[in-house]
């Protein structure tokens, strides 16, 4: 009887698990005659279950009696986990200290991706045949192949015992193949349309290209507009060339039908598309074929990172800086940095693309870690948009009302011209908060310390933290008023209210994660826009990412203080990159675009450094803050959420982490003190904020530091996120 050892995808599984594999399981054992490596795919029983897993290391788990081992059930003929992938899941586990079984969940398949279809295994004979101890067993075996020369392990087994075959397999006197009925895409022709490409954008790719077969990470950094896309695709079209297999990560990848089109277009086929909503069918088909290799192209959210290539070569993360790679539930980790060691294991480069660096990035760059690409025109006539800030204290506008009358101005000429506008908010619904002005009730969630959102198009007021919704009600609870409740400040639903009480000929979009929320829907959308079906879109951040309208030539920002106050670490930051990447969907082709950004602090050096179309200056500035301070990227955080159902054993619990903290000179730990949301979800919460130079191996110590705590209530949850981006 053989040990293995096998990690199972479970959230608390931190090892692998001893599970017994011998000889009279060799039926089901069906194809591999290779006792299985590490990697390898494996069922096994699981109390009651039936379980996937992979064979792993023996590891230190205590030592199970003999008898209580249960046996294999099966050994899938799959190709194992990647070495690279493997190296990838350790990483993951050691930085985010996550358990490594949650880790394994993030790169399970689904189970019939390795069941169904079954992939059978043909053998045939080596020829010429190596000089192998000819037993007369061995010569049976050998001699049924002049009958069949293709045969599988159950043609065989009449033929020789499992040993004997599996003694010619490992001496290489049988091949093994594969004739999987698998996904066989359509293949990708990568000179089905050559980019001519400009000067300064050939330079880009050629440089890109030369890269190929190592690892290096490169920030493809290109004002909006500027072919980024365009250059990306020449080089990884090299990379197909060579056989490689290709990832982009995109960060709103359900609503991304213009990049599908433009691959489309440069390459004849459609990519393989990878989110959480597709089917498990097209799921199967993509994890299959990439396993395989018969699948060249994976363009997907950060979980297609996770994905099993078996010879990957080149690796994009588009919109590096945004904050949709970092995974905020589950596992928390930013598929961003993990991609960059994937990329590391598979010894390929990795393009991270951008307008507006992330600081982390940024400062990869100036310190020569990373390699510097930049793009600094617009493709073809077009010129970056014009951004200008209007000043809400100089531009008076009536009570009630958020559009300036300057930006009204814009718009009319704008619609006039026959030209399209957008307006941005980054707030959802029609109205943040509502109070009833006779006593002054503010209608607040009771699983979240929250106000409750108002939204019109189904008359709720809803919690954008829990999903609570209830009817608007029409009567204030407390004081009974019924004249007396009032709306606060704007959501896109009252901006679109207003648009259309001034405009009421102009055709109106609103784009919000409600509206647009199917790729249907996005490609609906797209489709208006290009067609002048749209005058004037109003939307959250969702419009910021990507689009390119010929037409659009005007954007309007409704609150350009909006992401500025609360302060926390990354708001100058954020601030710019959004107001960037919205200002940069405003005359993407012939026609000049102007941006216009509403304030009320027309001084602020974030806003400032926009106007003057200064990225540099801004990031450097930023930088030498945050060096100052001690923030990241120079310093890691690592922010401890500890949350429970009942305040106090909260507070009880986030006092004995504190008081159990490592005290060492580099270690500062600020709090406990309450979060932006201190009750969410029905749920108190504290924050530690850990603060550690990166020379410090802060996860040993935090692992160390939180496991040797005791007391620690089981209702109490304890929450490690390294390199935090949400302080809620
Ligand atoms: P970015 O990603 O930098 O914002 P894109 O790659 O989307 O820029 O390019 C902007 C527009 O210019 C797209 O419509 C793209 O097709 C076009 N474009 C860029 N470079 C070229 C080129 N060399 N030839 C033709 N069109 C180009
Ligand atoms: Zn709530």
């Amino acid at each position: 009887m053989n040990i293995i050892y096998v990690l199972l995808p479970l959230p608390l599984s931190t090892g692998a698990y001893a599970y017994a594999l011998d000889d009279t399981l060799d039926d089901t054992l069906d194809d591999t005659l290779a006792p299985p490596q590490k990697g390898t795919y494996v069922s096994v029983p699981l109390g009651k279950k039936e379980v996937l897993g992979v064979v792993w290391h023996k590891t230190d788990e205590k030592v199970i009696a003999p008898e209580k081992i249960k046996q294999v059930i099966s050994v899938h003929a799959f190709p194992p986990m990647g070495q690279d992938l493997i190296d990838t899941l350790t990483f993951i586990s050691g930085y985010s200290l996550t358990p490594l079984g949650a880790c394994l969940k993030l790169m399970m398949p689904v189970p019939i991706a390795i069941s169904e279809p079954k992939h059978t295994m043909y053998y045939t004979l080596a020829n010429p045949l190596p000089t192998i101890k000819a037993s007369t067993a061995r010569q049976t075996v050998i001699g049924s192949f002049a009958h069949k020369p293709s045969q599988t392990k159950a043609d065989l087994k009449p033929h020789g015992s499992p040993a004997v075959i599996r003694g010619l397999f490992e001496c290489g006197a049988l091949l093994a193949h594969s004739k999987m009925d698998i996904l066989n895409p359509p293949a990708i022709n990568t000179a089905h349309k050559h980019t001519q490409l400009s000067e300064k954008q050939r330079l880009a790719s050629t440089m890109m290209i030369s890269h190929l077969g190592a690892f290096k990470p490169i920030l493809l950094d290109g004002i909006t507009g500027s072919g980024k896309t365009e250059v990306y695709f020449e080089a990884f079209a090299q990379a197909l060339n060579n056989g490689k297999q290709v990832l982009v990560l995109l960060p709103e990848i359900a609503l991304s039908s213009q990049w599908l089109k433009r691959f489309k277009d440069r390459f004849g086929v459609e990519p393989a598309v990878w989110h959480s909503e597709i089917t498990p069918t097209k799921r199967k088909a993509i994890w299959t074929g990439v396993a395989f290799g018969t699948l060249k192209v994976v363009v997907g959210a950060r979980s297609a990172m996770h994905l099993p290539f078996c010879d990957l070569g080149f690796i994009v993360v588009d919109e590096e800086h945004d904050a949709a790679y970092k995974q905020e539930d589950g596992v928390l980790y930013n598929a961003r940095d993990m991609a960059i060691f994937r990329a590391k294991a598979n010894n390929c480069p990795i393009i991270l693309s951008t307008a507006t660096p992330s600081l982390e990035t940024w400062e990869n760059v100036t310190s020569g870690r990373y390699e510097h690409i930049k793009l600094t025109e617009r493709f073809g006539k077009s010129t970056p948009p014009d951004i200008a800030l209007l000043d809400l204290k100089a531009d008076k506008m009536p009570a009630q009302t958020f559009i300036s009358p300057t930006l009204l101005n814009h718009l009319q000429v704008n619609l006039e011209r026959g030209l399209q506008s957008m307006l941005f908010l980054n707030r959802r619904g029609y109205a943040p908060l509502t109070l009833c002005r006779g006593c002054g009730h503010r209608f607040e969630c009771n699983n979240c310390k929250a106000w409750l959102v108002q939204h019109k198009y189904n008359n709720a007021l809803h919690c954008h933290h829990c999903g609570y919704s209830e009817k608007t009600p029409d009567v204030c609870p407390e004081c009974k008023d019924t004249e007396s409740l009032a709306s606060c400040g704007p959501g896109v639903e009252r901006i679109e209210e207003e648009v259309k009480k001034a405009f009421p000929q102009a055709n109106i979009y609103l784009a919000t994660s409600e509206t647009l929320n199917s790729t249907k829907e996005a490609i609906n959308f797209v489709e208006q826009m290009e067609s002048g079906a749209i005058d004037i879109v109003i939307g959250t951040q969702i419009v910021t990412k990507g689009y390119h309208f010929a037409n659009l030539t005007l954007v309007g920002v409704i609150d350009g203080d909006m992401a500025l106050s609360g302060g926390d670490l990354r708001a100058g930051e954020r601030t710019f990159q959004m107001l960037q990447q919205v200002a940069g969907r405003a005359g993407r082709e012939d026609i000049q675009g102007h941006a216009y950004i509403q304030t009320t602090n027309p001084t602020h050096p974030v806003l400032l450094a926009l106007a003057d179309d200064d990225r540099d200056a801004f990031l450097n500035l930023e930088l030498k803050q945050r060096h100052y301070g001690g923030q990241p990227p120079y310093h890691r955080l690592v922010s401890i959420i500890v949350s429970d159902p009942d305040r106090v054993r909260c507070e009880e619990a986030v006092k004995r982490l504190a008081h159990t903290a490592p005290r060492t000179d580099d270690i500062r730990i600020l709090g406990p003190a309450e979060p932006h949301m201190p009750f969410l979800r029905g749920k108190h919460r504290r924050r530690l904020l850990v603060n550690v130079p990166k020379s410090v191996k802060a996860q040993h110590i935090i692992w160390n530091w939180i496991h040797s705590t005791k007391g620690i209530m089981r209702s109490t949850r304890v929450q490690v996120d390294v390199d935090p981006y949400s302080f809620f």
